[in-house]
């Protein structure tokens, strides 16, 4: 990257943190992958009961596989019934997502399906961290309903092997109709819509990689 892309995106970067620790959501920057797996290991202790929400972030930054390397009590919905970790996932010690966006004004923004992550994420585990690329940065809560709309779901919908209108369109079907406008397809992504604007005790930590990571 050149030295001046290079500038404007870590200012970019420090904003969003700064916004974060302002709205009480302790956040840290991590240049690489690999300093993502360290930063999110310090957040963890051994012995934890940890779950996570589907996240493509999380296996391709490698914090997929920390979870999985047997100093955690995992609850991996891959190897057991998705519906009772779900429900186990609210007494947990740490849960692990990613966010749809993130604004510069400190703001996470996801958008749910089932609602088992955005539910987690706002209520149960006693602890939460988010990890995400420098890509779900956006400038506002406009553009994180753009990204979401445009660029994150249509390839996840092809990801997925899903039939909503995004997988064959490359967009969504209520593209330019405001934060909840939406396909009527059984298989519809974008159900629940969450907002995090504060915390009032320490719960949610971000963990900003400095790559680009999931969708
Ligand atoms: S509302 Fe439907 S078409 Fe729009 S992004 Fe979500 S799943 Fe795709």
């Amino acid at each position: 990257m050149d030295g001046n892309k290079k500038a404007v995106l870590e200012a970019k970067i420090k904003r969003t943190i700064q916004a974060l620790e302002k709205n009480g959501m302790p956040a840290q920057y991590a240049p690489t992958k690999e300093d993502a797996v360290k930063a999110v290991g310090q957040l963890l202790t051994p012995g934890d009961v940890i779950s996570c929400g589907g996240s493509v972030t999380l296996r391709e930054s490698g914090v997929r596989e920390l979870m999985l390397s047997g100093q955690y009590d995992f609850l991996d919905r891959e190897q057991q019934p998705p519906e009772e970790v779900y429900l186990k996932t609210f007494g947990a010690d740490v849960f692990l997502t990613s966010a749809n966006a993130i604004t510069e004004a400190g703001e996470l923004y996801n958008v749910d399906g089932r609602g088992n992550r955005t539910a987690a994420l706002i209520y149960g585990p006693k602890k939460v961290v988010v990890v995400a690329g420098v890509n779900k940065i956006v400038r506002d809560l406009d553009a994180a309903i753009y990204r979401v709309k445009d660029i994150a779901a249509p390839p996840n919908a092809m990801r997925q092997g899903k039939g909503t209108p995004c997988g064959q369109l490359g967009r969504c079907a209520g593209c330019g109709g405001g934060m909840t406008a939406g396909c009527a397809h059984e298989e519809r992504m974008c159900c629940h819509y969450v907002v995090t604007a504060y915390q009032r005790t320490k719960r949610i930590y971000v963990v900003l990689v400095g790559e680009e990571l999931g969708y």
